[in-house]
């Protein structure tokens, strides 16, 4: 494709601008529709029946809130480490997480699963794929749980109600919806950032007579099919109304338009859908690169790709990567003496325009009916919203029954008794599937379900009103020996989430393996070394992905200034490869500097 012109990109900039006008609205994260009261039944497992027990009173020595590979990967690290005694809790009806909610037809993973599935190395397993189906995931997950023994004390249908330090003892009370009273000396929590399913907040939803689910509940009684890929064939008689085209949309809608006697897809906003390109994983070539430490060598190298490190080969190539080395060839070929910050940005916006480009051709190519394709096509900076990668999604809307509803930015008007309402006209269907995605911008622990009360009687919301406050994302200064598990103030590598974790999970490990060696009752973050972390991450230039160019979405709060909640959902200023580089040094010195055991 040709380099693109002054004159072009002025006016891409202006159509993209305007293009996110339309989708601007004053109501920001409260447009959606929680799923609470009487949208409450849409929580409901439909995978597996839930068992009564008799409540907990016990103590254990490490409780983990989460089952998905957060909980995992630290579960593992903490076995490794010696600690026996670990007790995951767990609201789904198994481990997995995300992978346990998201059985939808289609659904898999967009990081390479040599990268994304954690722990291959240590459980011996080769992915199928380049890019991993969702069964094999919550299998891999399953057996990660088996492999570590961290089945024998989890608790699942559980969902934890309060946690309360008791300083006297020196230890956790959890409490949840079981009845249980249990005591942990200490704690962890991976709640995962996408696992509160949301509604559009449209009226008539609860009117509609006819079938509906959440994607991250689907129901294959009804559709039939299931979650390996067999057809949807009880849907052969149904008109179907899918509302969303986020990743999981476009993951879903290619099964939906082969099954259903009329799809229409509800859109707001296009996604931006590159090539996919998956392929099975060759058992030959894996035995020869899973030799000793690979899967670290290949997260190490994926990261230095991803964060403009650089790196001699690209072992990963997939999506995420082949996106990082562009913008890297490109400000690498920028002559010295224009080596600014300015003609930087200017070369990593020529980039994406020229992708973005691509992209859009690739919609014309694709898609038969020129003004579907037009509908289809995404006015936004590639990393404005999630890129998607799929290689059936676009060239469903060639199906002679899918049809494309582009609400030009102003989404589903109502849901009728019927059917669907947009721009004035009423769809009529049988079953309305909503891929609209999950709480992202709200508070912590509104989204985790449960505050914590730390020493002193202080809450968790409370510390946080301003803001997250951590050191590396993972201790909080007030809430001894209790440890998060996520990206933010860490690496925040949202490309391949599971390697912040694994690194969490480590340095989790190596912390309470210290405290028990040493017989310290506990450990906790300093005001100061808190404050500093804090003061590090102030001097963060700020995320792309906030920007407020760009289109709204979950990457940039719905397009509103969150303030300094924002500034401080950031990673470390040096980035994700300088971070985990830095946090392997801290956790392997034995110094644990900014921590105090007692
Ligand atoms: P998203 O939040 O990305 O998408 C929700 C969709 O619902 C958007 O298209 C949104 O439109 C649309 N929507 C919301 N309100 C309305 C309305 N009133 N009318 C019409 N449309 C509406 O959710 P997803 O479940 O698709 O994905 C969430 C995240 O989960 C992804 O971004 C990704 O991080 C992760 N994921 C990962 C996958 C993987 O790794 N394989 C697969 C699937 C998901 P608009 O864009 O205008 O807001």
């Amino acid at each position: 494709m040709a380099a693109i012109t002054a004159s072009e990109k002025e006016a891409l900039r202006q159509k993209y601008l305007q293009e996110r006008d339309k989708r601007l609205r004053l109501d920001g994260n409260e447009q959606y529709q929680r799923l609470t009261g009487r949208f409450a039944h849409y929580l409901q497992d439909p995978y597996t029946p839930r068992v009564e027990r008799e409540p907990k009173t016990d103590h254990v020595t490490v409780a983990f809130i989460g089952g998905g590979f957060a909980g995992l990967v630290t579960g593992a690290r903490l076995k490794e480490a010696g600690v026996t005694s670990v007790r995951i809790v767990e609201k789904g009806g198994d481990v997995g997480g995300t992978w346990y909610w998201n059985r939808y037809p289609g659904a898999q993973c967009d990081t390479a699963s040599m990268v994304y599935m954690p722990l291959l190395e240590e459980t011996g397993h080769m992915p199928s794929e380049k890019y991993a189906h969702a069964p094999e995931i919550l299998e891999h997950c399953q057996r990660i749980a088996k492999h570590f023994g961290l089945y024998d004390d989890a608790l699942f249908h559980t969902e934890v109600q309060d946690l309360h330090w008791d300083a006297e003892r020196s230890r956790w009370i959890v409490r949840t919806d079981r009845g249980d009273a249990f005591t942990a000396q200490f704690l962890a929590m991976g709640t995962g950032p996408l696992h509160v399913p949301k509604l559009p907040g449209i009226p008539g939803i609860e009117d509609f007579r006819g079938h509906s689910f959440h994607t991250s509940r689907w129901d294959y009684g009804y559709t039939g099919g299931d979650p390996y890929g067999a057809p949807l064939d009880g849907l052969a008689d149904k008109r179907v109304a899918i509302i969303g085209t986020g990743a999981t949309a476009v993951q879903c809608v290619p099964h939906l338009a082969r099954a259903a006697r009329a799809l229409y897809v509800f859109q707001r906003t296009p996604s931006s859908v590159d090539v996919r390109a998956n392929a099975p994983v060759d058992p030959e070539w894996f035995a020869s690169i899973a030799t000793p430490g690979w899967q670290q060598r290949w997260l190490e190298n994926f990261t230095a790709i991803q964060t403009g490190a650089g790196a001699d080969e690209d072992l990963v190539q997939d999506g995420w990567t082949d996106l990082a080395r562009r913008i890297r060839a490109r400000i690498m070929a920028l002559p010295p003496e224009d080596v600014t910050p300015e003609k930087m940005r200017a070369a990593f916006e020529d980039s994406d325009y020229e992708k973005m480009e691509e992209i859009r051709a690739r919609v014309d190519a694709v898609v038969a009916d020129p003004a579907t394709a037009e509908g289809l096509k995404a006015w936004y900076r590639q990393l404005c919203k999630r890129p998607c990668f799929h290689d059936a999604y676009l060239e469903a809307f060639n199906e002679p029954d899918t049809h494309l509803v582009h609400t030009d930015g102003k989404g589903v008007d109502r849901i009728t008794e019927t059917g669907v309402v947009a721009g004035g006209r009423e769809y009529e269907v049988d079953l309305v599937v909503y891929a609209s995605g999950f709480e992202v911008g709200t508070d912590y622990t509104r989204r985790s379900g449960y505050d914590l009360t730390g020493r002193d009687g202080v809450r968790l919301s409370e510390h946080w009103a301003d803001g997250m406050r951590t050191q590396h994302g993972i201790s909080v200064h007030g809430f001894p020996n209790a440890f998060l598990v996520q990206p933010t103030q860490g690496a925040n590598l949202i490309s391949n989430v599971p390697h912040n974790l694994t690194e969490s999970g480590r340095t989790i490990a190596a912390v309470v393996k210290h405290a028990l060696d040493h017989g310290y009752a506990e450990v906790e973050v300093t005001q100061e070394a808190e404050q500093a972390w804090v003061d590090l991450l102030l001097t963060h230039p700020g995320m792309l992905i906030t920007s407020p160019d760009c289109t709204p979405g979950y990457y940039n709060n719905e397009g509103q200034d969150a303030g300094r909640k924002a500034q401080l959902s950031v990673g470390y200023p040096a980035g994700a490869a300088a971070f985990f580089s830095y946090l392997g040094q801290w956790r392997t010195s034995g110094d644990f500097e900014g921590l105090a055991f007692r």
